[in-house]
């Protein structure tokens, strides 16, 4: 059976719905062993207060957002968990050198690790709302910079606000892109009342009618 890593892979490499033939699947088994030996995964995450300033502005923990699809999404919510991660340099290094000898083998090694960053960082998003639960708090689904009306611009202010590039070695370049690459960085809205949200947001969420419901813009 294909284990939900090697789904996201295959869907990654834009395989739709097709089946993905016995080599790719081979390709993509050896690539997750790799990745296995390459990355060290790393996470750092705060709460802050979240405040809303009328419609579509938000501030966290003194961050200015503007954002229509945030704020319909932290609706209710009085704090948010912001968060970084990354698969460690190891993985850059990885797909560097691949990407010299290996030009097929690259391709497929970089949608592993995209699968694998969302894995671990649903594994650790699971952790963190069991940790909260526990004072009576509950996550909504995540929100990367970059997403829908939420500009990637915060990408830097987060990054400070959990002094990132001293606790995981996550920073950004003067082009604005993550480094090490594999890397991410998102906001999650907490609320106290319990919105059972779908592990992977609410695109894959059955619950239609959800006045938190995010969209793209
Ligand atoms: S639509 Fe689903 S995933 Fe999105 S906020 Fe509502 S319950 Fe959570």
């Amino acid at each position: 059976m294909t284990d939900t890593r090697t789904k996201e892979a295959i869907r990654y490499l834009g395989f739709g719905r097709k089946e993905a033939d016995q080599a790719t699947l081979d390709l993509i088994a050896g690539s997750f062993d790799k990745l296995e030996q390459a990355a060290s995964p790393r996470i750092v995450w705060r709460l802050f207060d979240l405040k809303t300033a009328g419609e579509g502005r938000l501030d966290i923990g003194g961050m200015e957002v503007e954002s229509r699809s945030l704020w319909k999404n932290m609706k209710g919510c009085c704090q948010t968990v912001v968060l970084g991660a990354t698969l460690g340099a190891g993985v850059d290094l990885l797909m560097r050198r691949q990407s010299l000898t290996d030009m097929a083998g690259a391709v497929v090694t970089q949608a592993c690790a995209a699968a694998m960053l969302e894995e671990y960082l649903d594994e650790e998003q699971e952790k963190i709302g069991r940790e909260l639960e526990r004072e009576g708090k509950y996550l909504r689904p995540r929100f990367s910079p970059g997403y829908g009306d939420f500009s990637i611009r915060h990408q830097g202010q987060i990054l400070a606000m959990l002094d990132a590039p001293k606790r995981i070695g996550l920073s950004m370049t003067d082009s604005s892109m993550l480094t090490p690459v594999k890397s991410v960085t998102a906001v999650i809205g907490v609320s106290t009342v319990r919105e059972p949200c779908h592990r992977k947001g609410c695109e894959a969420c059955g619950k239609r009618d959800c006045i938190y419901r995010r969209n793209e813009g």
